[in-house]
């Protein structure tokens, strides 16, 4: 796959795997709905699949909760590999992907969505709706709105990962509002 070999901006060196994205964990692109984070962290990184960590396991059940499926769902990110933060004497740690790295990877994903075409999609957080809805597109302002990306229905929604630390539980209603739009949008 083009990707594993991609150097188009300096994360293809840190990185340990691509996590491209596919429908439960593998390339397969038969879905009707796909799912949009941001960027993969340290799990995902050394598995080369998205939303394994705590945040995937918070999507997992607000999808179930929605009655969607993590398993028919196509998931991927914004940036296929992860951006990190080098620190003295610790570990990397996980920061949001620069606007260089967004758009290094912006044929990827739109090559996905046109691949895949989905019925709907869900934007996870600021980054995916940004760069989905447009610079600038704030997920508040957006959410429980009708957008589309082409003619592909566009649900925005807030990212999963505050409330795997115990931040802002008052989204996860919010999110589970958002993916049962995404739910009815799908029929
Ligand atoms: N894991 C991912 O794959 N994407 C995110 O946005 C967060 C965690």
């Amino acid at each position: 796959m083009k990707a594993e070999g991609c150097h188009c901006c300096p994360l293809g060196s840190s990185r340990k795997k691509v996590v491209f994205g596919g429908v439960d964990g593998t390339r397969d692109i038969a879905a009707e709905l796909m799912i949009i984070g941001e960027a993969p962290g340290a799990e995902e990184d050394s598995e080369g699949k998205p939303f394994l960590g705590a945040a995937g396991q918070i999507l997992d059940g607000l999808l179930a909760e929605a009655g969607l499926s993590r398993k028919s769902a196509y998931i991927t990110n914004v940036v296929k590999c992860r951006p990190i933060k080098q620190r003295e004497n610790h570990p990397p740690t996980n920061r949001s992907p620069a606007s260089t790295e967004i758009a290094a990877c912006w044929n990827y994903l739109e090559s996905q969505i046109a691949l895949v075409r989905p019925r709907v999609i869900v934007a996870l957080g600021a980054t995916a709706v940004a760069r989905l809805l447009g610079p600038g597109s704030q997920v508040g302002v957006n959410r429980g709105q009708g957008h589309s990306h082409g003619t592909i229905p566009v649900v925005a929604t807030y990212h999963p990962s505050p409330l795997s630390l115990n931040r802002q539980p008052g989204r996860k209603v919010m999110i589970g509002k958002d993916l049962a739009l995404a739910k009815s949008l799908l029929g």
